[in-house]
């Protein structure tokens, strides 16, 4: 995307950090529950809430996941690791520093691919990730004069994703976070939920003028909570350095609050430099080593992943590039295509899934987990259509009743006796009573009124009320109407 100011042509420079939750019973360093929902300060061990001589536990699990992730992200999973703290004073930090990983993270780089809307893709680098735990959330809104603390969350283990500044637009930010969160839930690593906070994105936006390669003072905007509103600030944010370098202005480094209300950002703190924190290596832990089986055991449990599944859906069940990148974002929705699709035509279950089902589930407000429509009397009910058992009309008026009962749909064929009717005298004998009925259009027809054969087809089609095989009718139409 270029920029295009008063004066310049300008490019986008951006890089995302996201903090994603850890699935996992318990928290990073702690036994206590990880559990979302619960009362204030109810999950809280003596490790979260930082009493003097607790010591740090490393939750094993959270570790898999994070190899597991980083598996995800075709990355390289670095045997050697280190935690580290990180110093710094606020009230929902009660040990006055966070563990995290610094110098020697876990992960190392990787790539994403993302998909862009005019249908081409671009990778997207990784830098790193490293495990680390959440701090405590301050509440300052339930009363005038005070604040409250919930640790709760204190101490549930996040993993940090680092990019490469190779972003050049709001769009290719937005794929990469949808595309993020689909590996994530595919893996089962992150619930990927970011209005419950469990994925939080940072964004760093830089602009340059078109054409070089520079890089200039980025600014910070934190715990962007929606992909539309990163797209937004982000977008916002480098309209706003155009304006400052195009005014003869500098770009100062600092931390910005993004507003939702107003979709524009504005200055919260100047940029701490990083030695501000005081980094060093962790006292309470030992490095972190893991072997080449352990990783060669998580990578063959992984599952198949989205790029690798659509890529699947196109060059073996024929799906378009378009309807598999619909079907497999969402692991659920891939999901029940397979099972839909599997012993059925393909393309056409996608078809139905993507129109009328979608459609009906979001009518319903009901998740595909909760849809009265198997994945099984889908494919049954494309079936009976590809064997000529029902028309593609009626099997609309089937979906309907399926929608509604859950049942299947011989049973609902059978009862309200819905066959299609392929028998040629019987259809042949409707044609011939509606072109008798109708001698006047036939004139017209025969003087070049040509348009009024979809005419005598529906006429027909609605005199068996539906049933009529649609092929039989055509043919017998074009012969007797010569
Ligand atoms: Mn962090």
């Amino acid at each position: 995307m270029i920029i295009q100011g008063k004066t310049n042509k300008w490019e986008i420079v951006c890089g995302l950090e996201i903090h994603c939750q850890i699935i996992s019973k318990s928290k990073i360093f702690s036994t206590a529950s990880t559990k979302f929902g619960a009362d204030a300060n109810q999950n809280v061990s003596f490790v979260d809430a930082g009493m003097p001589g607790m010591l740090p536990t490393l939750n094993q699990y959270c570790v898999y996941q994070a190899v597991k992730t980083g598996l995800g992200l075709c990355a390289k999973i670095n045997k050697y690791s280190e935690f580290s703290r990180k110093n710094y004073f606020y009230a929902d930090m009660p040990t006055g520093y966070q563990i995290t990983q610094f110098q020697y993270p876990i992960v190392g780089e990787g790539v994403v691919t993302i998909d862009l809307e005019d249908g081409t893709t671009k990778e997207i680098r990784i830098e790193r990730m490293h495990i680390e735990q959440d701090a405590a959330k301050s509440i300052h809104d339930i009363d005038p004069h005070k604040s409250f603390i919930d640790l709760n969350r204190a101490g549930v283990g996040l993993m940090e994703i680092v990019t490469k500044p190779d972003f050049r637009s709001p769009e290719e930010a937005g794929a990469f976070l949808r595309k993020l969160r689909s590996i994530l839930r595919y893996l089962e690593t992150c619930d990927g939920n970011m209005d419950e906070g469990s994925l939080r994105c940072d964004i760093n936006v830089s602009v340059r003028p078109y054409g070089t390669k520079e890089l200039r003072t980025r600014c910070e905007m934190k715990n962007v909570n929606s992909v539309k509103f990163v797209m937004q600030a982000i977008e916002n944010e480098a309209k706003r350095h155009v304006e400052v370098y195009e005014s003869g202005g500098t770009v100062e480094q600092e931390t910005r609050q993004f507003d939702a209300v107003s979709g524009q950002t504005k200055a919260m703190r100047k940029k701490e430099f990083a030695h501000d924190y005081r980094y060093f290596p962790e006292p309470d832990l030992p490095p972190l080593i893991i072997s080449d089986e352990y990783i060669k055991q998580i990578a063959d449990e992984l599952p198949e992943l989205p790029d690798a599944k659509k890529n699947r859906f196109v060059n073996e069940l024929g799906l378009t590039k378009y309807d598999a990148a619909v079907i497999c974002e969402n692991k659920e929705v891939a999901y029940f295509f397979e099972k839909a699709a599997t012993g059925h035509d393909a393309k056409k279950v996608a078809n139905w899934l993507m129109g009328d089902f979608f459609a009906m589930l979001k009518r319903k407000n009901l998740t595909i987990e909760q849809s009265p429509i198997t994945a099984e009397n889908l494919g049954r009910l494309v079936d009976l259509i590809e064997q000529n058992i029902i028309s593609g009309k009626i099997a609309k008026d089937v979906f309907e009743i399926m929608s509604e009962t859950g049942e299947n749909p011989e049973k609902i064929v059978e009862e309200k006796g819905l066959k299609q009717v392929t028998d040629s005298s019987t259809i042949e004998a409707i044609v011939d009573q509606v072109i008798a009925a109708n001698m006047d259009k036939v004139e017209a027809y025969k003087n070049g009124k040509t348009g009024l054969f979809g005419w005598f087809v529906g006429q027909v089609l609605k005199e068996s009320k539906g049933k009529a095989n649609p092929q039989i009718v055509n043919k017998f139409i074009q012969e007797k109407l010569g």
